[in-house]
């Protein structure tokens, strides 16, 4: 018998047929002798309907109040799912984030959770109970309702897991689990089979939106072995097959079949490049440059200075694409005159692919293989960034499949 947390995300629970089929799966493990907590998003839409409403009134709603009606998505799917579960003879028992509670800070509409009190559902499962938990909501310190920003049901699962120490947290969801990339770039894109919670990381922060990152981070610091996997099977498949579907998210140590160099093909579409040009050299500069992005808000990614000729170099930075007018304004009307910089140019159609992979740690030569293969493209590189376990570059947009299908190829990731 073990402990085990069900995540179901919107598709999933689409309507009320999908929700039966929910309740048969939940049952089947639960008839095999686990205690089960399930953890489901809002119906499918219905997260952006009720938003939506509030932006019918208000262009910038309270987000207090948005809180106050984005939670409530989760808290109709919970009572269905409880009812569905009651419907075919088990006992279920279903609570809004408060109830259990499930304690965060006051940054609404992206709250952080603080902590979970287990008791009551660890008394309840001792019951026999199925325990059916709302995603996505919290509690704030004075009793307001909080939201964990969109998606944020994967890091309640996750963080429900940990806090209960369950054996196995299991994201059901409609994709069958991760892939070496995006497999409408490569049709021939693989799904791992188990994947380093720090590699999901970065594929995650790198644009494969499988799960909220969020929650891969939760995985990570409390060491809960997460699966991604597929909720359109028949729920009634055998439970040793499903239980080993999908892709686990795992730790290093824990993985010791033969390591391929690279595990996954991230990219992102939507970068923009900015260079400061002229910029003199002395202390504090990228301070000067970068400190007015970062107090308007803006996500720095990649950083580039030169080595100074005659005291001035350039410096060159990117940002998310849809910040990129906001940053220019801010470096010309706060930085520019005030450093004594020459220009500012930007290049709004750029995208960045990156090479991900814990066999980096043990491998030389993936950078050199890496820019061989988009040499023989014909690729240019404007940018390269590195970390332990991953190569970045940024290139023309034009060209990001393509770099994407070639690295794919390079390194041996499809299909066998
Ligand atoms: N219902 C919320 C959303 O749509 C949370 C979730 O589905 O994970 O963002
Ligand atoms: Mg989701």
């Amino acid at each position: 018998m073990a402990l085990i947390v069900h995540k179901y995300g919107g598709t999933s629970m689409g309507s009320t047929e999908r929700i039966k089929n929910v309740a048969k799966r939940v049952a089947k493990w639960h008839d095999a002798g686990h205690q089960i907590v399930v953890v489901p998003s809002a119906m499918s839409g219905e997260t952006n309907r009720i938003i939506g409403l509030a932006k019918e009134i208000s262009a910038q709603p309270d987000p207090r109040e948005l809180d106050m009606i984005a939670s409530t998505g989760e808290q109709v799917s919970v009572g269905l799912l409880a009812i569905a579960l009651q419907a075919i003879g088990k006992q279920a028992v279903s609570y809004a984030g408060w109830q259990v509670a499930i304690k965060t800070d006051s940054a609404h509409t992206k709250a952080r959770i603080a902590s979970i009190d287990e008791a009551k559902v660890k008394a309840d499962l001792d019951a026999g109970k199925i325990v059916i938990i709302t995603g996505f909501q919290g509690v704030d310190e004075l009793g307001n309702i909080t939201t964990l920003g969109r998606g944020g049901s994967d890091t309640s699962a996750v963080a429900v897991a940990a806090a209960l120490k369950a054996q196995e947290c299991l994201i059901y969801t409609d994709v069958d689990g991760v892939y070496t990339t995006d497999p409408r770039v490569v049709s021939d894109a693989r799904r791992l089979n188990t994947v380093t919670f720090e590699e999901m990381l970065e594929m995650a922060s790198l644009g494969s939106k499988v799960l909220q990152i969020r929650s891969v981070e939760f995985a990570g610091n409390y060491r809960m072995p997460t699966r991604v996997l597929s909720s359109l099977t028949d729920p009634l498949i055998p439970l040793e097959e499903e239980a080993n579907s999908g892709t686990l998210i795992s730790f290093e140590e824990d993985t010791h079949m033969e390591q391929a160099t690279i595990t996954g093909i991230a990219f992102n579409r939507d970068e923009a490049k900015i260079t400061v040009l002229g910029v003199p050299d002395r202390p504090g500069i990228a301070y000067q440059i970068l400190g007015p992005v970062a107090d308007a808000n803006i996500e720095v990614d990649m950083i580039i200075q030169n080595q100074s000729v005659e005291g001035k170099t350039d410096f060159t930075f990117t940002v998310p694409r849809g910040e990129y007018a906001k940053a220019m304004d801010v470096l010309e009307t706060s930085v520019k005159a005030h450093i004594g910089a020459g220009s500012i140019v930007g290049d709004s159609k750029v995208s960045k692919v990156s090479v991900v992979g814990v066999g980096m740690r043990s491998h030389v030569g993936i950078a050199s293989q890496m820019f061989r293969t988009l040499s023989e493209e014909g690729i240019n590189i404007q940018m390269i960034s590195t970390s332990e376990i991953k190569i970045s570059v940024l290139i023309d947009e034009k060209y990001m499949e393509l770099a994407v299908r070639s690295l794919h190829k390079a390194f041996g990731l499809e299909n066998a």
